[in-house]
């Protein structure tokens, strides 16, 4: 290249800049990737922020004394969006998303590096040390992400009769083909013993979006187990803070229909709460941020979406706190806002969010006649006693209709159908 060089100085400060630019870049991509995951769109701020960084390091990395290095910003742009692609595809997946997605969530511990060798080529090719501190940096991280994925400490689950049952249904009795087609590492065969390798607070979770919501398996016996934890929990810690709260969606089906437990595929924990004036949104959301801080559970907050939500994973130390949002599951307890309103001339209890078939009021939220909730009772629950709607089956019906009939939202159809035949007998829903 003709021109003026550089001094091998300013060469290794430009290298140090750019490496620190292309680490915020990712931090900042990696915090955005919790509004997918909470199916949530992204905020523009953050959004912008985040591309903002993308730009700089990028151009920092295509300028030269003599212009713009051509190569380089092709070259570097091309290979952030790929590698941020591939970082993005387990969040994404959250919702059931295309084939080439859920392949990258699938692999997303190591799949930041098949960059490895068009990395190393690329840098050899251009002889750029900035384009090359980035590419070794972004390496670096995802060389750390992947060693810190590998599974260590976890414990072997039994599989219990009907969990067994089902997995069968759904592998067609081939076991081996099927752990191996959808790469379900946790699902372990020994001479003839089926066991579960579970997850734990600080290992990754189980990918269970995958393994019940589209797979059509029970939840794994650990996840369960997190889930119960992380119900007696998130209830204590309302109660504690003296909020109105009410059981939720599939944690309340679970208590009303399977008397007292989780449903079989159970994903997630729905818990609902009351503002008013006793109780703001700011109140709530530092009252459950200590709470999570103190007990070693992770807390995000939405406050446009009105929701908070709870996750059973221990939160990590800066800088590695936001990367949890590139694991491909969650034990996660979702807390739905609600606050008083009039719709239609009644006495609504209103939340933002859509839930299940719960009518739209006249504001554009969605709202339950305020007598079916308040004052809220109880009910047995996971072992213990939980607040509930007053009404609990009017509850239910207005957001399920005829709640005693089984439905699989999000599994597809083969699996849906396949685990029908186990999951009823005549009219008994049966666990
Ligand atoms: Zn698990």
């Amino acid at each position: 290249m003709i021109g003026i060089e550089a001094s091998p100085t300013a060469q290794l400060m430009g290298a140090l800049i750019t490496s620190a630019l292309y680490v915020a870049t990712y931090l900042s991509f990696v915090r955005l990737l919790r509004f997918p995951r909470n199916w949530c769109p992204p905020s523009v701020p953050a959004s912008l922020a985040t591309g903002l960084l993308a730009a700089l390091t990028v151009t920092l990395v295509s300028l030269s004394p003599d212009g713009i290095d051509r190569p380089a910003l092709v070259l570097s742009a091309g290979f952030v969006v790929v590698l941020f692609f591939i970082i993005a595809a387990p969040a994404i997946a959250f919702q059931p998303a295309s084939r080439p997605i859920e392949f990258l969530a699938k692999h997303g511990d190591t799949a930041g590096l098949w960059l490895l060798g068009p990395a190393l080529l690329a840098g050899l090719a251009i002889p750029n040390i900035k384009l090359q501190a980035v590419l070794a940096t972004a390496m670096a991280i995802e060389l750390s992400w992947f060693l810190r994925q590998r599974w260590a400490g976890q414990r072997l689950y039994h599989l219990n009769d009907h969990d067994l049952s089902v997995l069968e249904t759904q592998a067609k009795g081939d076991l081996v083909a099927f752990r191996r087609h959808h790469g379900i590492r946790e699902l372990v065969l020994s001479k003839g013993a089926v066991s579960w390798r579970g997850c734990g607070k600080r290992t990754p979770p189980c990918p269970f979006n995958l393994y019940v919501n589209r797979l059509g398996l029970n939840t794994a016996p650990c996840c369960r187990a997190h889930i119960e934890d992380l119900s007696h929990y998130v209830a204590a810690c309302l109660s504690e803070m003296g909020v109105v709260h009410w059981l939720e969606g599939g944690s309340l089906l679970g208590a009303v229909r399977e008397r007292g437990a989780l449903l079989d595929w159970e994903d997630d924990v729905d818990i609902s709460v009351l503002l008013d004036d006793d109780m703001s949104w700011e109140r709530l959301a530092a009252g459950l941020t200590e709470c999570g801080a103190r007990d070693g559970y992770y807390v995000d907050l939405f406050e446009n979406k009105g929701l908070v939500s709870i996750s059973f994973d221990a939160p990590k130390r800066w800088p590695f706190r936001w990367e949890r949002n590139r694991l491909r599951g969650e034990i996660r307890a979702d807390i739905a806002i609600y606050r008083q309103a009039i719709s239609h001339g009644e006495a609504v209890l209103e939340r933002r969010s859509h839930k299940g078939a719960m009518p739209a009021t006249e504001s554009g939220g969605y709202g339950v006649p305020r007598e079916i909730v308040l004052p809220t009772s109880t009910v047995p629950f996971l072992g213990g006693d939980f607040s509930c709607p007053n009404e609990t089956e009017a509850y239910l019906a207005m957001l399920y209709g005829d709640f005693n009939k089984i439905e699989y939202t999000y599994v597809d159809a083969g699996p849906a159908k396949a685990r029908a035949r186990i999951d009823t007998t005549g009219d008994t829903p049966v666990r």
